[in-house]
């Protein structure tokens, strides 16, 4: 079986846990500040504060801006749901917007329209490690003075213009197993703004600025070392398992015949969390099985858009976004980890091919 993810862990992570570990220094500490100063070096930002999920990052980006009851927050629905679930969290209200069928991100025409009163944050996501669409969602922001939250779980290194995601806005960012790095379980807040990064501090800590002393409702919400430790060797290594993902990627687009393949818009870095292709004429669920039957790892992201999700149902979301909608129907994403041989990409496009296209790449 080739896996569709797998994190790719070195002697450099193991010895760095154990250090950690004959410390005697076991939570939030000394390498949480430095894998704190590290992360924010490479997004080129000035502050970064590491949380214990991106779904925590997310819940406490929002609240450090202010986010709560009666608030509208405009954001994708082709997602993974702890984008939204973020914004629930804070007792804030997710408003959906429909997606651009070529590049799965949210569609910045559609966030002016559905601006009210209410407004106070938009959360793009930048789906599968392509940077959304940041201009003009900046432009929009800055006219109606909102917050950008960016939603980076997926996109570490990822560049829109030669700037990288998570300095545009509040960057959120997971390390899931998944992820392009992992911590095992960690998140990261990233910003310019001195307040805000403070905010962030107090809130992932029971609202604690000087010790036993609370001015708000915080939570536990840190990072510890042990994951920090790994988080730092693994930054290390980010730019190398970037550039495999995208020369991974760069073959799988030259060889995969009779399937969309992933678009890359000029002046984008999309570092392919995931290589997601569309399946045209309702064959996906079909391709999905006969993936399954070769030994590859393949999965829908996502079968579902968040507004069609049992309790958004419930709670009266009733609305028609049809390029999520027919999204949810086609894609189908590809192993495109640093952790794949030739062989591999080779077996991923003779599968993909005999399913979807004529058949031949590789046949004399
Ligand atoms: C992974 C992910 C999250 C949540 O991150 P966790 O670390 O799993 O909590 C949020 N948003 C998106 C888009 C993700 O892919």
């Amino acid at each position: 079986m080739i896996p569709i993810a797998q994190p790719l862990i070195g002697e450099e992570e193991k010895q760095a846990v154990l250090e950690v570990l004959g410390s005697g220094m076991l939570t939030q500490g000394p390498r949480v500040q430095a894998f704190e100063e590290a992360f924010a070096q490479y997004c080129g930002v000035k502050y970064a504060v590491a949380t214990s999920s991106g779904t925590t990052a997310l819940h406490v980006a929002l609240l450090a801006h202010g986010l709560g009851p009666g608030d509208e927050v405009i954001t994708t629905p082709f997602t993974f749901i702890a984008s939204a679930n973020a914004i629930l969290y804070v007792g804030a209200r997710p408003v959906f917007v429909d997606i651009d069928p070529v590049t799965f991100n949210i569609r910045p025409d559609l966030v002016k329209a559905a601006i009210t009163s209410h407004t106070k944050a938009i959360m793009p996501v930048h789906l599968f490690g392509l940077p959304a669409d940041m201009d003009p969602i900046l432009e929009v922001a800055g006219q109606y003075g909102l917050a950008v939250i960016e939603d980076a779980c997926q996109a570490h290194g990822a560049e829109y213009k030669g700037k990288r995601v998570g300095s545009f806005g509040t960057g959120c960012f997971s390390f899931y197993p998944t992820k392009n790095i992992t911590t095992a379980e960690g998140g990261m807040i990233t910003t310019n703004d001195e307040e805000i990064a403070e905010k962030c501090r107090a809130i992932r800590q029971h609202g604690m600025r000087k010790r036993y002393y609370h001015d708000e409702l915080g939570f536990n919400f840190r990072m510890t070392d042990v994951h920090a430790a790994i988080g730092l060797a693994q930054l290390g290594k980010l730019e190398r398992f970037n550039e495999t993902r995208i020369a991974n990627a760069r073959y799988l687009s030259e060889h995969l015949q009779g399937v969309v393949i992933p678009a890359v818009p000029e002046g984008r870095r999309h570092v392919f969390h995931q290589y997601t292709v569309r399946v045209l004429d309702g064959r996906r669920d079909a391709v999905l099985d006969g993936l399954r039957e070769r030994g590859i790892g393949t999965g829908a992201y996502y079968p579902v858009p968040v507004h069609q999700q049992r309790f958004y149902k419930d709670m009266g979301y009733d609305l028609t976004l049809p390029e999520a909608e027919r999204a949810a129907q086609e894609v189908l994403s590809l192993p495109v980890h640093p952790g794949l041989s030739v062989a591999d990409l080779q077996t991923i496009t003779e599968a993909v091919n005999e399913l979807c296209g004529d058949g031949i790449t590789f046949k004399k």
